[in-house]
């Protein structure tokens, strides 16, 4: 059987976009994928394997979090050199992210209540990712929906005590002792102990006023109601960071201590709070800068244009460079589809007899020259393409823009409000 990548080496044209698409990793990822896809929903974002659709949300788990079953494994040989601590804290992790589960189906079941959809949720090492609807609801709204996740920990990390309690209580012996002796070895009461000091420390860990957490974003909406959404952000962002470095200060005393593991673990993070705070403060910047100018401000003509009878390989090397590469028809030039190197890859049979209408599709995303900006950017980043058409009336091909376009524009606006700031 002759593929596509083969006629590619042929033709010398350079491929190596779909040799990358065959490296060890992503073979691993995709056999990884296809084996939970039995079992689940076969469709979702790249890097993440769906576990289960919780009404309209599907619930992915991000392939890094195999790095937290194996950090667990190697834990458990470190504290208790016996199979059975390795299961125990295999088993303790994955409760743990059960609760971070709920933590995010709190937010859900709120952002549902008031009529924001809930894409879908995705657990990765560092906690759980809701991906909802840009929609704009009342700031009493958006704090409910922050508050409910670190709420639902709380209120798991209260009843989970409540149960060593009273566990202790019928044993008689001091609820520390219980604890101490409990977490020794494997066992049920370490078990539970150690989800009620997880479940009590997430909670309020998410209700600092600081962005990205929970209670930045309630203070952000709260602050929304006397200032602007970006002079908003940029508060909660600030104390975010600030945060950040008054965790690292703390994670720098626990090293001088001698405490290296929680060290390492409270610095992971503070960087990782520091960092996003910035993220935040940044993407808040761009979106505002993203309302001000329109498509037709960037937009520019495309560098190839083909039409449905062309031959394929006429423009496979500018595909397979990362070309994005509008069809059109008559003289008109009315757009009916596109080429990508995603519709070329995996392809069988032979390339020189494929045409342009074999592989070309025909749903994608377009926008005008007077839509703003921001609308250009969202169509980009939900269709993942790298550029899309830009069209007039009766889809007529006016040219097109893409993700580099913005970046670019982006990045100048960035610098000139540092000139201006300084
Ligand atoms: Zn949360």
């Amino acid at each position: 059987m002759t593929t596509v990548m083969t006629e590619l080496r042929k033709i010398g044209q350079r491929h190596s976009e779909m040799e990358t698409a065959w490296s060890w990793y992503e073979v691993a990822q995709r056999t990884v994928k296809k084996f939970f896809s039995l079992f689940a929903f076969p469709t979702a974002p790249r890097g993440v394997i769906p576990l289960f659709r919780f009404g309209s949300t599907l619930v992915t788990l991000h392939t890094s979090f195999m790095l937290v079953i194996l950090g667990a494994v190697w834990l458990g040989w470190y504290q208790y050199r016996s199979i059975s601590g390795m299961i125990f804290n295999v088993v303790a992790v994955v409760l743990l992210f059960a609760c971070v589960l709920i933590h995010e189906i709190a937010h859900t079941l709120w952002a549902r209540k008031v009529g924001v959809l809930v894409f879908d949720i995705t657990l990765l090492p560092i906690g759980g990712v809701a991906n909802m609807e840009q929609r704009t609801i009342s700031p009493t709204d958006e704090v409910r929906i922050a508050l409910a996740g670190p709420v639902a920990n709380l209120v798991l990390g209260t009843v989970f005590t409540g149960m060593v309690l009273v566990a202790a209580v019928l044993d008689q012996v001091s609820l520390l002792r219980f604890i101490v002796e409990g977490l020794r070895q494997p066992s049920l009461v370490g078990l539970v102990s150690y989800l009620a000091a997880a479940n009590l420390i997430l909670g309020l860990f998410n209700l600092l006023p600081a962005l990205p957490l929970d209670g930045g974003r309630a203070l952000r909406a709260l602050l929304c109601r006397r200032m602007s959404y970006e002079k908003a952000t940029q508060v909660a962002a600030i104390i975010g960071r600030s945060c950040g470095a008054g965790l690292l200060a703390i994670a720098g005393g626990m090293y001088l201590i001698g405490w290296l593991p929680y060290a390492l673990t409270l610095a992971i993070v503070a960087l990782i709070l520091y960092s996003e705070a910035t993220r935040e403060l940044r993407a808040v910047r761009a979106q505002s800068a993203l309302r001000k100018w329109t498509v037709g401000q960037l937009a520019h003509a495309a560098k190839h244009i083909v039409t449905p009878n062309q031959p394929l390989a006429s423009v496979l090397s500018a595909i397979t460079n990362g070309q994005i590469v509008p069809v059109v028809v008559g003289d008109q030039s009315k757009l009916v589809g596109l080429v990508t190197s995603a519709d070329v890859r995996g392809r069988t049979g032979r390339i020189v007899d494929l045409n342009i209408a074999h592989v070309m599709r025909t749903k994608f995303p377009t926008v005008t020259i007077n839509d703003p900006l921001w609308i250009a950017h969202e169509k980009l980043k939900q269709s993942n393409l790298y550029a899309i058409p830009v069209v007039c009336d009766d889809s007529l091909l006016n040219g097109m823009i893409t993700l580099a376009d913005i970046r670019q524009a982006l990045r100048e606006n960035r610098d000139r409000e540092r000139q201006q700031r300084t």
